[in-house]
């Protein structure tokens, strides 16, 4: 085995690990690299690149901040360095190798006219101090996806410039903040179900809020009566996602949205889900007050390792004026102008500060506006309608072998929920989700929502084909059927990936986050 091998990969099968793989000189199996770290594959004297020697450096002002040593960097020449990242790339599943069933996330196919768009250099190369009037067609890329936006979800105003999903909530809490304060009240109280995303609680006591939780009904939903309970002087709002990380719609939020508003609270949406009703549902019709958009989810920009996230927040009526600076106006002149100051413009006369030194994730407006405009409003509802229907697909043909909690309730929407219910004696949903990773499938959301024991979510999206669908659920139905058998081997699966079965809590709680040579 040689140096860069130590204590490496090796193909075993079986409980005891032991292999009837020879051994290989390498210490590597076929094309499947193991790699160093960079430290120890680099030398410090080691460089890729010619410098000229410098004798002195310049006196300037900052020269007492002169280095005295080298820094303690690795060097590699050009080829070992294209090479270690090379490996390290083939090691990291994608979207663009096969399906990503991770619920609540939206994995989906990023089309690459996404990307030839927003590298054109009129988007890709402007720089947010150029002046307004060089960078029209940006603005206007940011004016056209917000009246999409507005449209798609009913709702008065958005804005635009929150990072991510979680970005988006603080936004969202921060104008109902704003909104009471305008109203001279200190309600103090956000009401969270229990099946939330962990960002819900989060957000609501990073602004301040006391989080209270709302329990869930028998068919995963919303518990309205108990919600109703928790209803006074001191909710200043819930936060409900729908479609549900049960992956069910909350047909009550018509409902919810009218109590709230009659005991004087608002209601957010965490729209990270809005994938599934896209096209066919408007939160505004609903009673929504504001809601974030993940761009990064719905309107396919990468995510998840491949790019950032955008996190549009659409705005009530009521919320609309509290939105944050900038915002993108048309004038008298035709010209689109990006509002930085306050008291300007109408409909926002009271924003409640920034999230953001600039505008937003423009790479990302870009992009997502080029999949809405590549679909239409005809596509956009066809891609909710097949979310939706790979989803039932994969509910429907593996709920003989896992138990779907919540499946005789009626179809799902963007994602099959089971449980680990049923599997033999000792065996969970983290031996399933380990026995994907040999099966070359990047495994599923575990553990979430935590209304469900041993939770598997499973979201595949629109952009998987029947075929692609049927070898995942082959693979899925394999295993459960293993588990249920007391199939020992699926205990310390993987066995075919670089690296074992970890000790996650180990790692957790003892996490080794420095190189040490
Ligand atoms: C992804 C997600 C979020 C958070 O969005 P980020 O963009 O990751 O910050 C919040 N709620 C739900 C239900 C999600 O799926």
């Amino acid at each position: 085995m040689n140096a860069v091998n130590a204590g490496g990969w090796k193909p075993t099968m079986g409980e005891t690990g032991e292999s009837a793989v020879p051994q290989t000189a390498s210490g590597d199996y076929g094309l499947m690299l193991e790699e160093a770290l960079i430290f120890e594959l680099g030398a410090k004297d080691k460089c890729g690149v010619d410098f000229e020697a410098v004798d002195r450096a310049p006196a300037s002002g900052l020269s007492k901040f002169l280095r005295k040593s080298a820094p303690d960097l690795p060097g590699l020449t050009e080829p070992e360095a294209v090479r270690h990242y090379t490996r390290l790339s083939r090691q990291n599943y994608a979207i663009d190798l096969g399906p990503f069933p991770l619920g609540s996330c939206t994995m989906k196919h990023n089309p690459r006219l996404n990307e030839t768009v927003a590298r054109l250099p009129g988007f890709a190369d402007v720089h947010p101090m150029q002046p307004q009037t060089t960078v029209q067609g940006a603005l206007e890329v940011i004016e056209q996806l917000a009246d999409w936006l507005i449209a798609l979800t009913g709702m008065a105003s958005v804005a635009m410039s929150p990072k991510a999903g979680a970005h988006g909530e603080l936004c969202g809490l921060l104008c109902i903040r704003a909104a009471l304060d305008a109203r001279g009240e200190t309600r103090d109280v956000v009401l969270v179900p229990e099946s939330a995303h962990g960002t819900n609680p989060a957000t609501a006591a990073f602004a301040g809020f006391k989080v209270q939780s709302i329990p869930a009904t028998p068919d995963g939903r919303v518990d309205v009566a108990a919600l109703k309970e928790k209803l006074g002087p001191n909710v200043a709002g819930v936060m409900i996602t729908n479609p549900n990380t049960c992956g069910l719609f909350e047909s009550e939020l018509k409902t919810i949205a009218d109590a709230v508003h009659a005991a004087g609270g608002y209601v957010y949406c965490d729209g990270a889900n809005f994938n599934a009703i896209v096209g066919k549902v408007r939160p505004g019709d609903l009673g929504v007050d504001a809601m974030h958009i993940n761009l990064h989810k719905t309107f396919s920009t990468p995510h998840g390792g491949g790019g950032p996230g955008a996190g549009p927040v659409v705005l009530s009526a009521a919320l609309a004026p509290f939105a944050p600076l900038p915002f993108v106006t048309r004038g008298a002149d035709g010209g689109i102008h990006l509002v930085e100051e306050e008291n300007r413009g109408e409909g926002h006369s009271q924003a409640f500060g920034r999230m953001v030194a600039f505008h937003g994730q423009m790479g990302m407006f870009t992009r997502a506006l080029t999949y809405i405009l590549s679909h239409g409003a005809d596509g956009l509802r066809q891609v909710a309608e097949d979310a939706v229907l790979n989803a039932n697909y994969v509910l429907r043909t593996c709920e003989d072998v896992l138990p779907a909690p919540f499946a005789k309730s009626g179809p799902c929407m963007h994602e099959a929920l089971f449980s680990e219910a049923g599997l033999a004696e000792g065996f969970s949903t983290l031996d399933i989700a380990k026995g994907l990773i040999d099966e070359g499938f990047h495994p599923m959301t575990v553990y979430f929502p935590l209304v469900v024991k041993g939770a598997m979510l499973i979201e595949p999206t629109e952009t998987e084909s029947k075929a692609g669908l049927d070898r995942f659920i082959a693979s899925l139905r394999s295993l459960a059927e293993r588990a249920k058998a007391g199939d020992q081997s699926l205990h310390s699966a993987p066995h075919f990936a670089p690296r074992r079965r970890l000790d996650e809590t180990q790692a957790a709680r003892k996490p080794v986050l420095v190189w040490q040579g």
